[in-house]
């Protein structure tokens, strides 16, 4: 059940309830003021014709008496009379107003009346229905007595219908009561609060952008601004969680990227290492085995490199192995690739070029190493520092990885045994030189 139903059954009930007790209490008063209204009216006719109708009765013109009564239009409703008796000094009917036998009500009632000195009432059981008396006298002497009885009927209309026109009137009062109330909580209380329950359920969506209106005073005004506060709080935390988490995301690809480059390539010449020169290798014939474009694998063995070492020193080699790399990156074409295969070995492929042109352009960086200005070239047994090259073509010389690198390897020994510095064929590895 929703704040409003609730709220309005609340405030419903509550009216209604006081509205069912205090209708209860009215009606219980006002039935007690209708009896009081209606025999104090008799009360005071009876006071004001009592001195006539006394001095009547004792020189016994029941005529006058009649014509008095009847000129006070008793028979009407404006004392709400059933009966009006007039008794002799003796208890007898002198006078009837309806009654044409002249019965008398209640016995008991008669002879108090009688026997009192002053006014008597009588309620009923009814609260409606009673009985007043009043002694006559003359002359300070006793002549009879007066009784007038009530008509129920016409106490109980008169009663009914201004109890109507309370009960309407409270009814109204109620009513408009209830509205205000409502328009007053409904704007103070309802409202507000229903406004914090729908920022509440877009926490709940995860939408913490919306805020609560800050017009509102009291405890609501500072849950609207404590809500504020939180969402201010956890948005910021999101945004310093977003932003750090972004930072961090930047920073693994980062040292991802870094990994994988460390992964790919060799330490000391940046190269590609040789576990990546056989991945590129499967790459390069599984896309030429549908393209068909052949391609040049060189083996590349630096000459009398151990010699190198032992005379200048390890990292006087690393120079040479660093600038040899250097030398082969400059002089390729950018689709080529070139790898530290080995210690002192490189490996180069020569992507979609014909066997011809391979030989020439692997020729070309032979003679441009050897040419090369390296520390110490003097020193070394041909007189510079030099490599050795063996070339074979994919896929006349091998048409798997394996066989073209054998092929490759093959030559390359061929161009040691022939004295190095040089570039050998496969397809001439029977010892002339390419
Ligand atoms: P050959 O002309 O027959 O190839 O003779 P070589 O001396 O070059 O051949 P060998 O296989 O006897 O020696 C290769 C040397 O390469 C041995 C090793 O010290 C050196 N070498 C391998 N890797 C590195 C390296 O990373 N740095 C340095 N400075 N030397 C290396
Ligand atoms: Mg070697
Ligand atoms: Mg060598």
């Amino acid at each position: 059940m929703g704040l409003r139903l609730r709220l309005s059954l609340i405030l419903f009930g509550t009216l209604g309830a006081s509205f069912a007790l205090s209708s209860f209490f009215l009606v219980q008063l006002e039935i007690e003021a209708g009896f009081s209204r209606a025999t104090g009216r008799v009360e005071a006719l009876m006071e004001a014709v009592a001195p006539a109708t006394a001095n009547w009765l004792a020189e016994g013109r029941a005529s006058d008496i009649a014509a008095l009564m009847d000129g006070l239009e008793l028979r009407g409703e404006v004392f709400a009379l059933q009966d009006l008796w007039i008794l002799d000094a003796g208890g007898a009917v002198f006078y009837s107003l309806r009654d044409e036998q002249g019965r008398l009500p209640d016995k008991a009632f008669v002879q108090r009346a009688v026997a009192a000195r002053d006014s008597v009432t009588a309620k009923g059981a009814d609260r409606s229905s009673g009985r007043v008396s009043m002694p006559l006298q003359t002359g300070g002497r006793r002549v009879g007595t007066m009784i007038g009885e009530l008509s129920p009927e016409i106490v109980r209309e008169r009663v009914t219908n201004r109890l109507v026109r309370i009960l309407v009137g409270v009814v109204l009062v109620s009513l408009i009561g209830f509205l205000v109330a409502w328009g007053v909580l409904s704007r103070f209380v309802i409202r507000p609060l229903t406004e914090l329950f729908s920022l509440a359920e877009s926490w709940r969506q995860g939408d913490f952008s919306p805020r609560a209106p800050v017009r509102y005073g009291g405890e609501i005004g500072v849950l609207a601004d404590v809500m504020n506060a939180a969402a201010d709080a956890i948005e910021k935390n999101r945004e310093t969680l977003e932003e750090e988490v972004r930072r961090r995301t930047a920073e693994l690809e980062e040292a991802n990227a870094r990994l994988e480059h460390l992964a790919l390539t060799d330490g000391l010449t940046g190269l590609y290492n040789h576990r990546h020169f056989q991945e590129v290798l499967a790459q390069e014939i599984t896309r030429q085995s549908r393209a068909r474009r052949p391609f040049g694998l060189v083996m590349c063995d630096v000459d009398h490199f151990k010699n190198y070492n032992d005379t200048h020193g390890h990292p006087a080699g690393d120079v040479v192995l660093r600038e040899l790399s250097r030398l082969f990156l400059d002089n390729i074409r950018s689709s080529d690739v070139v790898a530290r295969y080995g210690g002192e070995e490189f490996v180069i492929l020569f992507i979609e070029s014909t066997r011809a042109d391979a030989r020439a352009r692997a020729d070309q960086l032979r003679a441009l190493i050897a040419a090369h200005d390296f520390p110490h070239k003097d020193e070394q047994p041909l007189g510079c520092v030099s490599v050795s090259m063996g070339l074979a073509m994919w896929p006349d010389d091998g048409a798997s990885a394996e066989t073209l690198l054998k092929a490759a390897d093959e030559a390359l020994y061929e161009s040691k045994r022939h004295g190095r510095n040089r570039v050998t064929d496969a397809r001439h590895a029977d010892g002339a030189p390419a």
